[in-house]
């Protein structure tokens, strides 16, 4: 009889209260005020933490839609909150805002024609990574979800982010600052974003469950010995001999120290200096390098592991390591059961076969702070045209990067159905 029950209230009583999943196709207006919005950002790129009219922009462009809104967060940021006509929980989606030392070789009738000093040197400035897009996409969900405001049970926050790529030496920026300025003093129920990658066809969607881009790490080793002549090797201590080790040892990490069937990891060294003569044994020998894990709690581990073993083998060879390691961005993780949950919906908004499961990616993205913080789901979205394969066309950072602006148009319908129906689903 309970069984009956119960087979009676899932075949004829949910339908009543189950509402059918949002189908979402933005209008051809809207669209092309997307395509509007990203050729506007992509002609006026600012490099990380200077991205000031980009932020005055994005405000004038917000101003009627009668948001919430909090501006010159994390310096140029803004957070803008659409309240729902229903009472439910609140959903982030970020935007990143900066853009590239990187002087522009596409030939398109708004290419970047902007120029900068950066790190004392006259730079072109290029969004040679996207983020015109996300801006432009994020944009475009505001004004789609304005007009369903009165449907909508819960909150919905845009975050426009300055300094994604890194804030200018001595500042702040980016996630980071935001979140210690308090954008999520109230918690978001769920974060999501996107980034735009050459890697895939435009119209398609890279996904991946749990984590998806690295923790990105660098670190400088000053390793001391005493200088010599090189034909009496005895008479000081080598630190160039020490640094080949250290080089060696450290290899030895990821391959003998931690568990490879968790997760796999990177020591990658970048440059060593030391020395000016064929016949002098140097005092120092400087080394730069970058770790990349997929693992929260074996990052910390490698990073103590590095500075163990520069320290000790320096030592065996009577010289010393001074290790200094940068803590930069943690790993990117898609929270398991959210990014379970919605990809139906990113399926159904891209197309079931446009949605790939995608390898880790060793790149690392700041969107990862506010994945530490609450469930968070971060996706590719593909902008290579169709006709073009992918091992020819120019990467994320690139002077040639190049955007098939058909994507765009996916961009908001993916990220506006993940808002609507994880707030009609809680
Ligand atoms: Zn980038
Ligand atoms: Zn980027």
């Amino acid at each position: 009889m309970k069984m009956y029950h119960v087979l009676f209230a899932v075949l004829f009583l949910s339908p009543l209260v189950y509402c059918a999943p949002h189908e979402i196709k933005i209008s051809a207006e809207l669209e092309n005020q997307v395509i509007d919005w990203r050729r506007h950002f992509h002609q006026y790129p600012e490099l990380s933490n200077r991205e000031f009219n980009t932020s005055k922009y994005i405000l004038s462009q917000l101003a009627h839609l009668e948001l919430e809104v909090q501006s010159g967060v994390a310096h140029t940021g803004i957070v803008a909150l659409l309240k729902g006509a229903k009472p439910g929980p609140t959903v982030a989606i970020r935007a990143d805002m900066d853009a590239l030392p990187v002087t522009e070789q596409v030939d398109l009738p708004f290419a970047s024609k902007q120029t900068t000093t950066f790190n004392g040197q006259e730079v072109g400035v290029m969004h040679a990574c996207g983020h015109d897009n996300h801006m432009a996409v994020l944009l475009g969900v505001a004004h789609y979800l304005k007009s369903k405001q009165a449907n909508l049970a819960g909150n919905v926050m845009f975050i426009f982010q300055p300094a994604e790529e890194g804030a200018p030496e001595g500042e702040e920026g980016g996630a980071a600052l935001m979140l210690k300025e308090g954008i999520f003093k109230e918690k978001p129920d769920a974060v999501f974003g996107l980034h735009v990658t050459n890697r895939l066809h435009a119209g398609q969607i890279g996904y991946r469950k749990g984590p998806l881009m690295a923790s990105a790490d660098s670190f400088e080793i000053t390793l001391t010995g005493r200088q010599t002549h090189g034909s009496r090797p005895w008479d000081g201590v080598d630190p160039i001999v020490a640094a080949a080790q250290v080089v060696m040892a450290t290899q030895t990490i990821a391959s003998r120290q931690i568990d490879v069937t968790k997760a796999p990891s990177v020591i990658s060294y970048g440059a060593i200096n030391g020395g000016i003569r064929s016949n002098i044994i140097p005092d120092e020998v400087k080394m730069i390098g970058t770790i990349r894990s997929f693992d929260q709690d074996m990052r910390a581990d490698i990073k103590e592991r590095l500075s163990f073993t520069a320290q000790t083998v320096a030592k065996a060879q009577g010289a010393h390591a001074h290790v200094k390691i940068n803590h930069g961005y943690p790993v990117t993780i898609n929270n398991p059961e959210l990014t379970e949950k919605m990809l139906p919906t990113i399926k159904r908004a891209a197309g079931e076969k446009n949605v790939i499961e995608i390898p880790l990616v060793t790149g690392a993205e700041d969107f990862s702070y506010y994945a530490l913080e609450t469930p968070g789901v971060f996706f590719f979205l593909g902008i290579t045209p169709k006709n073009t394969p992918l091992d020819e066309s120019a990467s994320n950072h690139s002077p040639r990067f190049y955007v098939d602006e058909s994507a765009l148009k996916i961009g908001v319908e993916t990220l506006s159905a993940l808002a609507l129906d994880y707030l009609q689903s809680n």
